[in-house]
């Protein structure tokens, strides 16, 4: 059975790689090394070596597994459907060889009826997988990716699929996301995340947590910007500002916009001054502080979610539209 996602706008996770290490500020309080070692702790194979715990907080120890029996799940899924993948690492992954991701993508091919979002926060390694390849003389890997995707077809039916089945890029189905929390995250992903975009494929940026205001101006090419709060522990607040920037320039550049939840943090409607509520400065989102937002109140909630209105609007623009 493939995982139901916990991710409200996809239905099923998919984790056929596992581990990570951090390497970007959103990586801070990254709950899946927490998740890894108390999954490893009940006895999961899959996650064996990858993290440690101590109280609440899991460390990746920078191993990564590739998990063979989790490859082919999307091929016994009928039902059209969007999957996540991953969220318990990273596919972009150093450690991942290309050769895996070719096997990765031919199941992607295979498996039409599906969307895949494979979101990263290394859009560096995604542009030089995805583009033009050294070792294949200037060619894209779309040529071993079909060779990928007829062996696998062959191995589940017996039939020679060779005649008939072809893989081009950009797959149409597979839509690539990078997180961007910041401006200067932003920056550097933009330049490969575009490359990404112009070779065809649909792209899409998350921003959560959003960590700090960003300037969207070049992000144009995007089929979608999802928008969102930090939860859990140590999580750090979001200037309200910050997501509606976001959903503005999304509305100018007719870019679907999710506003997917405001995280352990909401801004207070009474509030004025730049406390948090439990009587902790918030030294990011204060008057004429760097980000130039002004002042708000935050609250830190404890239950599972601040919720996910925006000015009180649900915004649930699906990154690259829905399947079919
Ligand atoms: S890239 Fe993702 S999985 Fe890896 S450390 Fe950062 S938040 Fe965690």
């Amino acid at each position: 059975m493939a995982e139901n996602s916990a991710i409200e706008w996809t239905d099923h996770t998919w984790t056929p790689i596992a581990g990570c290490d951090p390497i970007s500020p959103a990586c801070a309080n990254c709950y899946a090394a927490l998740m890894a070692a108390r999954l490893e702790k009940m006895g999961q194979a899959k996650y064996t070596g990858l993290a440690t715990r101590t109280g609440n907080r899991g460390k990746w120890t920078g191993e990564v597994n590739l998990w063979e029996p989790d490859l082919l799940k999307p091929l016994e899924v009928k039902k059209p459907a969007r999957w996540f993948l991953t969220s318990m690492g990273d596919v972009f992954h150093r450690k991942v060889p290309f050769e895996f991701l070719d096997r990765l993508f031919a199941v992607m091919a295979l498996a039409d009826r599906h969307t895949f979002y494979v979101l990263t926060k290394r859009a560096d390694v995604a542009a030089e997988y995805l583009g033009p390849s050294p070792e294949l003389e200037g060619m894209t890997r779309d040529v071993l990716v079909e060779g990928g995707a007829q062996a696998i077809h062959h191995q589940r039916t017996g039939e020679d699929p060779s005649m008939w089945l072809a893989v081009h890029w950009p797959l149409p189905n597979v839509v690539i996301g990078c997180t961007a929390e910041d401006q200067k995250r932003a920056d550097e992903r933009r330049p490969h995340m575009a490359a990404i975009a112009a070779a065809g494929w649909r792209t899409f940026v998350s921003y959560e947590p959003a960590l700090g205001p960003v300037d969207w101006s070049g992000w144009e090419f995007l089929s979608g910007l999802i928008s969102g709060g930090e939860s859990g522990q140590g999580a750090r607040p979001s200037h309200p500002s910050w997501h509606r920037a976001a959903r503005d320039w999304c509305e100018e550049a007719h870019v679907p916009f999710m506003f997917k939840q405001w995280g352990a943090w909401r801004p207070n409607a009474m509030g004025e001054r730049c406390v948090f509520l439990d009587g902790r400065d918030a030294p990011n989102l204060e008057p004429g502080g760097k980000n130039g937002h002004g002042s708000v109140r935050v609250q830190r909630y404890h239950g599972k979610t601040a919720g996910r209105e925006l000015d009180g609007r649900v915004h649930d623009g699906i990154p690259g539209g829905r399947h079919g």
